[in-house]
């Protein structure tokens, strides 16, 4: 465990105004090449020059095409700062000059800005590695948005089979719609767990004028649909959240055939894991229920699509973090936030090391247009959300926010010297 005698973050971060230039190409050539999950190639090949130029042990091709750097800087705890790199299938529409060249395809969540500030870190931490001890871990992983990439960089040894050493922390951030060169922190349970599940009702078909020789499986499902909505209303207490929706239903082709089948697709979100383990028991009891209500044929099929877990921040390191972040940035650029029902898998890489997570927002939306939407009560209205089309955060003062936070935060978890 660390002394807490900790480097002062101001002598780490003399050189980053003269690298922010670079910094702010790297951000708009990401934003211009944007990857989807486990496709990552070209952003994961960018990470690991860079990396290899700042003399970190570079791993590449873990999960995929997850990259890490180790840094092992005399004795110390183990800090992991992690980046995700995947972009979505949308299709820009925010006219800025370096929007993406690929139709359908956007970083529409801002993962062009966690890797360029972890890029910005690694090298000022590498650069100012005079100034602590201890060994850093940067990793960068694929398929956040697909909630399997930290699962698959974990499944291929990353911890396993000793790819980098077990962290005593991890820390990460993900930039936010709201201005940019603030913090946002939310103690505890900070995003939801989110589990997509796939059902399929078995009925039996037949002509749609004989229904009695047939069991029904839009009935059966459509009765789950309307039943599986009394599970957060009846059963989870009025002082636990949690979301049930049905998002998708496919059965049957015309009007005069009864199907044989119906899928539906459902998305449970919860902040508590009784609660999730709950719901998710509820949605299964429910499902074979209807199934045998209606007399079928057979139970229906449940299959877990994926599964993101809470994300939980501990409270102690957070605090001793924010310190540094009060120090840094003053107390009026760091606030708590309330929290969100996104979901996230950073958390995997922490509880699969037992270690603790800090996981906070960066701002990164324009201050001044920030400031009138939230003046004038339009916040909803006049400011894009992470995945909107429109979602691009303003590179400055938003990367020299990044790269601070994420050299502070590792300052304060690493040994001062
Ligand atoms: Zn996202
Ligand atoms: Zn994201």
């Amino acid at each position: 465990m660390s002394d807490r005698d900790q480097a002062l973050p101001s002598a780490v971060l003399a050189p980053l105004d003269a690298r922010l230039a670079d910094l702010v190409a790297l951000y708009e050539d990401l934003h211009r090449h944007p990857e989807l999950a486990f496709q990552e190639t070209r952003t994961a090949a960018e990470a690991a020059r860079r990396l290899t130029a700042y003399g970190y042990d570079v791993t590449t091709g873990i999960g995929g095409t997850g990259v890490t750097g180790v840094l092992r800087n005399g004795p110390g705890p183990v800090v992991l700062l992690r980046a995700d790199m995947d972009a979505l299938p949308v299709t820009e529409n925010s006219g800025v000059p370096y929007a993406s060249t690929l139709p359908g395809r956007m970083h529409a969540c801002g993962h062009d800005v966690h890797v360029t500030c972890l890029l910005g870190a690694a090298d000022l931490l590498a650069a100012g590695r005079a100034h602590w001890s201890g060994t850093l871990v940067v990793l960068f992983q694929p398929a956040e948005e697909a909630g399997n990439g930290a699962r698959a960089m974990l499944d291929d040894g990353l911890y396993g089979k000793g790819l980098v050493p077990t962290p005593d922390v991890v820390l990460a951030q993900h930039v936010a719609p709201f201005g940019a060169g603030l913090i946002a922190y939310c103690p505890g349970a900070c995003m939801a767990a989110a589990d997509t599940l796939e059902i399929t009702f078995h009925g039996t078909g037949g002509h749609g004028s004989r229904p009695e020789t047939t069991v029904d499986p839009i009935l059966m499902a459509a009765a789950f649909v309307q039943r599986v909505q009394s599970v957060v209303a009846r059963e989870i207490a009025a002082k636990e959240q949690a979301v049930v929706t049905v998002g998708s239903f496919h059965a049957g082709d015309t009007a005069n055939v009864i199907p044989d089948r119906a899928v539906v697709r459902l998305s449970v979100r919860s902040f508590d894991q009784n609660v999730r383990t709950a719901v998710l028991a509820a949605v299964d009891r429910i499902a074979r229920a209807e199934a045998a209500a209606s007399g079928a044929p057979r139970e229906p099929e449940i299959k877990a699509l994926d599964a993101f877990p809470v994300t939980v921040n501990d409270t102690a390191v957070l605090a001793e973090v924010n310190e540094s972040f009060t120090r840094l940035f003053g107390e009026q650029r760091v606030f708590a936030y309330e929290p969100a029902t996104g979901s996230e898998d950073a958390g995997l890489l922490a509880s699969a090391a037992e270690a603790p997570l800090y996981y906070w927002w960066l701002g990164g939306w324009d201050p001044d247009e920030f400031r009138t939407a939230l003046a004038a009560g339009r916040l909803a209205q006049d400011i894009p959300s992470n995945h909107s089309p429109q979602f691009v955060p303003v590179p400055r003062p938003t990367l020299e926010t990044g790269v601070q936070a994420l050299t502070a935060a590792a300052l304060n978890r690493l040994d001062g010297v």
